[in-house]
């Protein structure tokens, strides 16, 4: 199914000042000083096109810092005025509207708290109506493509032609190393619904951890995905919101400087390409069974204290039979071949033992130099 949107491209609303199109700022506004330090340190870069900053937080519990409120506009506009960066944040019902419009912010976006609910994005829309700004969707929290696409129509159909969505990813029931699920299955499937309507990826809210934007980031672009979204801060460490997944906005030039860009029509002929789609899917396992050997390898480190305390060998061999016989069987029920999974199955045992080794070796160490210091 092909939506019916009128979409103007992202050139005619955002100026790239750099490939690929970035848009950098703080989770929240702060202080005065913290925004325009930032803006200031971003701008110097020269990668940001825009500035982001939340300035109404969707908290979960309330006590929490729900935001600056109202006075961030001003701080906005002493930002925009000092570095020339447009300004970007969220709007979440019609009084930030339009507050947002008589502050002149340049770009607003709808959160993922409000994507979900049409009566909020319906009254965003509404007091949109007759206005020339670009807005930008984000994903809904849950794995919801109508939800997402019904929101993108609304503020469409309030006159919005200046239109992108953010993938920010998705909540889960799984545990991840992700804080959202990129489920990217669904941003491409929205990107078949609509090819003309760009999506600029969020690695900071998928990942929820700074360590891994690079990573989301490149597979973005390697999606074809037109812009990406990335939270920075002057002093993450100290940030009062998302502080784990800032970055400074020296470490986010390095995130950008290590990201390989593709050339367009490459890109393109992929995305369509039924291989692209399959290649994803592959990818998403491949990136779970990591995750899942990863925490496999964190429970091993606790049975290998666990036998260190209690004196057991590490090696038990009828243990690890019983573990080759049933993974087998269980694999050839799924069709797996039997020595796929036995050398699978081994290659798991043989990292386990080499933990559990290295777990008692340590401890043996740590005795000899407790012997000596004891003497
Ligand atoms: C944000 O961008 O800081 C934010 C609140 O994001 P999301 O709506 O994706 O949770
Ligand atoms: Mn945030």
């Amino acid at each position: 199914m092909k939506l019916d949107l009128n979409i103007q491209p992202l050139s005619s609303w955002i100026k790239t000042s750099s490939e690929p199109l970035l848009i950098a700022g703080p989770c929240s506004a702060e202080t005065e000083d913290q925004l325009v330090a930032t803006a200031h340190l971003l701008a110097k870069t020269g990668k940001v096109s825009a500035l982001r900053a939340g300035i109404w937080k969707p908290r979960t519990r309330p006590g929490e810092f729900e935001g600056i409120g109202s006075i961030g506009l001003k701080w906005l506009q002493r930002a925009k005025a000092e570095t020339g960066l447009p300004t970007a944040i969220e709007v979440a019902n019609a009084k930030h509207v339009e507050e947002a419009l008589e502050a002149g912010v340049d770009i607003l976006w709808v959160g993922a708290r409000s994507t979900v609910n049409p009566f909020t994005v319906q009254e965003i829309a509404d007091a949109l109506r007759g206005v020339d700004v670009p807005v930008m969707v984000k994903n809904p929290v849950n794995p919801d493509l109508s939800l997402w696409i019904g929101a993108l129509e609304r503020i469409n159909q309030a006159g919005i032609t200046k239109l992108a969505a953010i993938h920010r990813g998705f909540s889960s029931h799984e545990k991840s190393a992700f804080r959202n699920e990129p489920m990217w299955d669904l941003a491409i499937s929205l990107k078949t619904h609509a090819p003309e309507l760009p999506i600029i990826n969020d690695p900071s809210h998928i990942t929820g951890n700074r360590d891994l934007i690079g990573y989301i980031a490149q597979k973005a672009l390697d999606l074809d995905m037109q812009g990406l979204m990335i939270e920075s801060h002057i002093d993450p460490t100290v940030a009062w919101t998302d502080a784990k997944q800032q970055v400074t906005p020296s470490a986010l030039v390095d995130i950008i400087m290590n990201l390989t860009l593709r050339k367009p029509e490459i890109r393109n002929a992929e995305l369509k390409d039924k291989l692209a789609v399959l290649r994803t899917q592959i990818d998403k396992i491949d990136d779970l069974v990591i995750q899942k050997m990863a925490e496999r390898m964190q429970i091993v480190e606790q049975i290998g204290n666990y036998k260190k305390d209690n004196n057991i060998t590490i090696l038990q061999v009828n243990r690890w039979d019983e573990i080759l016989r049933k993974g087998v069987d269980y694999g050839k029920a799924l069709k797996l071949h039997e020595d796929f999974t036995e050398k699978l199955l081994e290659l798991i045992h043989s990292e386990s033992i080499r933990k559990q080794t290295e777990i008692m070796n340590k401890d043996k160490a740590g005795q000899e130099a407790d012997k000596l210091t004891h003497v």
